[in-house]
């Protein structure tokens, strides 16, 4: 179904016309969601507020010895290095740590330091941590001011009272992709699949703020035989899993706008959580894997380093 033919959500429901998914990309379908043109157009905004700002941030990034981690850190290096954002990652001054051998004590050792350090802006912290780690405490223990992930208990609260300073990069980066769409959200049902701290729980808030009627659905809807159900009623639909190719294609209602948050390796290739393909005969707009949340993700990381600097600059 063409995302203009008539009786579909978005033609119904479109604020302007579609919108300008600029695509330097050219071989991606005018209704995949260009994760790669919308980070550049996000990259274009953040220089003109350094330019204006006249500062430079500083991130410090603490990884694992996992490939997933090393992939994700050596985006945010290429985005933070097109921006003029100081990683430091070639003056080891970000922190690499075995998966297996790290301590709780080591990682709390270093993100303080960053904590006392006036020179560093922002903290980020990849995920998933090693079993022997407890996320939650990590997460407290980063400043809340320097958090460039959202994932502080100060920032997860203000998130609830619709007051971030600092949100959750992966739900703003679903966000933009979604508002790229021109869709007006108010009243639509929204399905979110998958309820984690990072991911599901901050992307449900968002959506509430658009006024979406919103719908949060997780292992237990698996297990109750239900997530069909729910997507097939979704007029946006975000899945974040972590599972290749859960959600069918056939069960996603025509016209709905899909964002696939999930990566997973499958042999040699990279998917995400929606069987893809067939998921585009009929939504208006999807994101694709690779391509979509991914770097707009990343950058939203660099737009967070930035508002983590602007904050620490007023002493909020
Ligand atoms: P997570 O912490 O493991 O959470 C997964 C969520 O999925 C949980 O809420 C879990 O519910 C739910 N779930 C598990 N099995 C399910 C099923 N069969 N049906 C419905 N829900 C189910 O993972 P995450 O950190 O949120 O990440 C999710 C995915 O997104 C991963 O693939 C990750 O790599 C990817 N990711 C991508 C980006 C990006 O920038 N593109 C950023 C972050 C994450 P229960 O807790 O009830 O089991």
């Amino acid at each position: 179904m063409s995302p203009q033919s008539g009786g579909s959500f978005v033609a119904q429901h479109a604020t302007e016309s579609r919108a300008p998914v600029s695509t330097p990309r050219e071989m991606l379908e005018p209704k995949v969601l260009d994760g790669h043109a919308i980070a550049e157009r996000i990259k274009e905004q953040l220089k003109q507020e350094l330019f204006i700002l006249k500062a430079h941030p500083h991130l410090r990034i603490l990884y694992f010895g996992t490939q997933a981690s090393l992939l994700y850190y050596r985006a945010q290096l290429a985005a933070a290095d097109e921006l003029g954002i100081e990683i430091d990652g070639r003056q080891s001054e970000s922190a690499h740590f075995p998966w297996d051998n790290v301590t709780q004590q080591e990682l709390e050792r270093a993100i303080q330091e960053w904590n006392d350090d006036p020179k560093v802006h922002g903290i980020f912290v990849h995920q998933p941590l090693p079993p022997q780690i407890d996320a939650q405490r990590v997460s407290a223990v980063i400043d809340p001011r320097k958090d460039v992930e959202g994932i502080h208990p100060q920032n997860s609260a203000r998130r609830f009272f619709a007051k971030a300073r600092i949100g959750s990069c992966t739900a703003l980066a679903v966000m933009e992709l979604i508002e790229s769409t021109r869709v007006n959200l108010e009243g639509k049902e929204a399905v979110v699949i998958g309820h984690s701290e990072i991911v599901g729980r901050p992307v449900s808030m968002l959506l509430l703020d658009k006024l979406a009627t919103t719908t949060v659905c997780h292992l237990g809807t698996d297990k109750a035989g239900r997530l069909e159900d729910h997507v097939r009623r979704a007029d946006v639909l975000v899945v974040a899993v972590g599972r290749p190719h859960l959600i069918k294609g056939s069960w996603i209602k025509p016209g709905a706008i899909v964002i696939d948050v999930g990566i997973n390796v499958v042999g040699k290739r990279v998917v995400g959580d929606v069987e893809f393909e067939a998921a585009k005969e009929r939504a208006a707009f999807i994101s694709p894997v690779p391509g979509g949340v991914g770097p707009v993700t990343v950058m939203m990381v660099m737009k967070n380093t930035v508002e983590a600097l602007k904050l620490q600059m007023s002493r909020q």
